[in-house]
């Protein structure tokens, strides 16, 4: 059997990028530039004030009072057309984002004047040549480098593509991931059990998470074992989407019947069974540069497959260069005694810089998913972790 390492590295190997697209910017959150991007502009687009109060054109020389006026020519609000020159000792009002006049010394900030008769009186060690002025080009120059290829785009990123006047950009596509669960015992909720079903959890779970990390699903269905109906819903799948996700129908029983079905549609199987615990049963092949997973059906085994293998590849597949959770190693806030030959994945919550290692590790128990916000990876072997001892922490969430 694989180990948890032999397994990812197959995986991740097996995942491509995937192209292109363009799109516009109000809707790129999330996706990964394609393009090194220049920027098009100067930026600021023009000397402008940084605060409210005063453009001052003043002499050099005048400094040796402790205040001196200026004539107040006129006001100049952000957006206002330019106002041309300022002339010698005079001020204009002028307000935060407004173009400052040509020869403007410095602005001063209101705070620093006071108005009387026509004319501001000006404290002198507010007049510092440059102040409160944001010049032309400062936070970048025209042609230069403003986002590299690969750059993860988030709202600063693309507030910032917006202020240069870029309206589309290329973009890694995002997967489309299609989930399926199967079972004959499984009935969807709102409806009236029969005896012995189960209410399905896992199809919506695994939906609600593909959704909640920034991809979209294609389909959600549920389907009995029934090889005819397994086999139309997977060929519909591998029709519509990048990423399949499937739960139940892996393990070995005699209704397991899904890898055999997708073995039948041509998918060359990466790994079958990986020493881990929860999560044995997790299958993973390739058709083209669609990837196929077939998760375990016990809910929290399908919830850990999918954090540790699936996200992963959706973001590989988006071109992200972080793609696996986020690792940190943390203290342990508890002893715990490690027992197996399998590497476990444990349900934990992480807080204060420490993390603790939930009860009911059990792979149906769900109740502890959804306290967890992370997954202590301890490699296999029979020993007892103390307290206080680091351990390898996977964020759910970042
Ligand atoms: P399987 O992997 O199909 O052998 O299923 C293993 C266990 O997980 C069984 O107890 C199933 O009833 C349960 N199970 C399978 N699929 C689901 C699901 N979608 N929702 C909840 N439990 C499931
Ligand atoms: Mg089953």
């Amino acid at each position: 059997m694989l180990s948890v390492n032999q397994a990812k590295k197959i995986l991740f190997e097996n995942v491509k990028k995937l192209s292109a697209v363009k799109r516009s910017v109000s809707e790129v959150s999330g996706y990964v530039s394609a393009d090194n991007i220049k920027s098009p502009v100067d930026l600021p687009l023009f000397d402008q004030s940084a605060m409210d109060g005063f453009a001052v054109n003043f002499e050099p020389g005048r400094l040796n009072k402790e205040k001196i006026y200026f004539d107040i020519a006129g006001e100049i609000k952000a957006g206002d057309k330019p106002f041309g020159r300022l002339k010698k000792n005079t001020a204009v009002y002028i307000y935060t984002g407004a173009a400052v006049p040509v020869n403007t010394t410095c602005v001063v900030m209101q705070e620093k004047t006071e108005v009387e008769n026509g004319k501001v009186y000006i404290q002198t060690d507010a007049l510092l040549k440059g102040s409160n002025i944001r010049y032309k080009g400062s936070q970048i120059k025209k042609g230069k480098s403003a986002l590299q290829k690969g750059f993860l785009l988030n709202p600063g990123a693309i507030g910032f593509l917006c202020s240069m006047g870029i309206n589309n950009i290329r973009v890694t596509r995002k997967p489309t991931v299609s989930v399926l669960s199967t079972g004959n015992e499984l009935q969807s909720s709102g409806i009236k059990l029969t005896p012995g079903k189960i209410y399905d959890s896992n199809s919506v779970m695994l939906k609600t998470a593909v959704n909640d990390n920034g991809f979209e699903t294609s389909s959600v269905n549920s389907v009995e074992d029934d090889k005819k109906k397994l086999s139309k819903y997977i060929s519909g799948m591998l029709t519509s989407s990048d990423v399949l996700i499937i739960s139940g129908g892996i393990s070995v029983g005699k209704y397991d019947l899904v890898r055999g079905i997708l073995e039948s549609y041509g998918v060359k199987e990466l790994f079958y069974k990986v020493s881990q615990k929860p999560g044995k049963p997790l299958y993973a092949g390739k058709l083209k540069d669609k990837i196929i997973f077939a998760l375990p059906g016990n809910p929290a085994a399908s919830l850990v497959c999918f954090y540790e293998y699936v996200l992963p590849v959706l973001r590989k597949m988006s071109g992200y260069s972080e793609f696996e959770l986020k690792k940190e190693m943390l203290p342990l806030a508890q002893n715990y005694e490690v027992k197996g030959i399998r590497d476990l994945f444990l349900k934990a919550y992480s807080s204060d810089g420490k993390v603790k290692i939930l009860e009911g590790q059990g792979s149906d128990i769900l109740r502890t998913f959804a306290e967890a916000n992370a997954l202590v990876y301890i490699k296999a072997g029979d020993r007892v972790i103390s307290k206080g001892d680091l351990v390898e922490t996977h964020l759910l969430k970042v």
